[in-house]
């Protein structure tokens, strides 16, 4: 391992919801159950002389559909870190739910990556049936389409290569072609777990997030995912607030905004 990126989250979303909706064996009527809110990240990958972003966020017109509270265009919030968005040449994008992707026209000048496997399942017969398609937003996956006849979409099938040491990792579970990313930092391997595990707890206890591919695929992928990473403490989950509580702002003023990850 010799390449060294620095590795940040940027939330730019938030929701606000209860423990039991968190978990696929979650019950509203357990005593224990209590708020566990949301974050909703996009993150930046920048070394060897490039910035990665992955996945590209919704919109504020999205989040008003969606109920969710929108805190920042995504744009704006890699911005903050000084990436000009217009000019990223690599946005992976971790699976195709309306809070991973969109926002295609602020990234003019990047290339998509995705699985085989999620555009197959985002365009397939699934997609018929509200359980499965709930969290893809139609107008999100035929952008995309057009990406691809366009020439801007980049596939991987399983385990792909970006150069430069980061390695995408096709893990099915929460969706047929979730993929995550493994990156080299200068703390050892760390991994984007994006919505193969939401949260801390998903992974830790071995529950499910409810909204589910295969659950035996998305157990299979927390073995997964400690597999790729140097340790447990490098696995960053996709939605979890308490990212921004166990990694330090990168500034005093981005505090409760962006995380610096490596
Ligand atoms: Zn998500």
């Amino acid at each position: 391992m010799t390449a060294r990126y620095e590795v940040y989250a940027i939330k730019y979303a938030h929701h606000e919801r209860r423990a039991s909706q968190n978990f696929l064996d979650g019950k509203p009527a357990d005593p224990h159950d209590g708020p566990m809110p949301l974050d909703y990240f996009v993150w930046l990958l920048r070394g060897e002389g490039r910035e990665v972003v992955v996945d590209s966020g919704f919109s504020a017109a999205m989040a008003a559909k969606r109920g969710r509270a929108h805190i920042r265009c995504p744009a704006e919030g890699l911005r903050i870190l000084g990436c000009d968005v217009s000019k990223v040449k690599d946005v992976v994008i971790t699976h195709l739910h309306y809070d991973h992707v969109g926002n295609f026209e602020l990234f003019p000048s990047a290339t998509f990556h995705l699985q085989d496997l999620e555009m197959r399942y985002a365009t397939g017969r699934h997609m018929a049936e509200a359980r499965h398609a709930g969290a893809y937003e139609v107008e999100d996956v035929v952008g995309l389409v057009r990406r691809v006849y366009a020439g801007r979409v980049r596939f991987h099938d399983g385990d792909g290569d970006l150069g430069g040491g980061i390695s995408l990792h096709h893990i099915g579970g929460h969706t047929m072609g979730l993929q995550v990313v493994r990156v080299p930092t200068r703390r050892g391997w760390l991994v984007l777990a994006s919505d193969a595990s939401h949260f801390y707890a998903n992974m830790e206890q071995v529950r499910p997030f409810p909204i589910v591919w295969s659950v035996p695929d998305m157990v299979q992928g927390y073995a997964r995912l400690a597999e790729l990473a140097e340790s447990k403490a490098h696995i960053i989950p996709g939605h979890d607030p308490l990212v921004l509580e166990r990694y330090p702002a990168p500034a005093e003023g981005m505090k409760g905004i962006v995380a610096r990850l490596d």
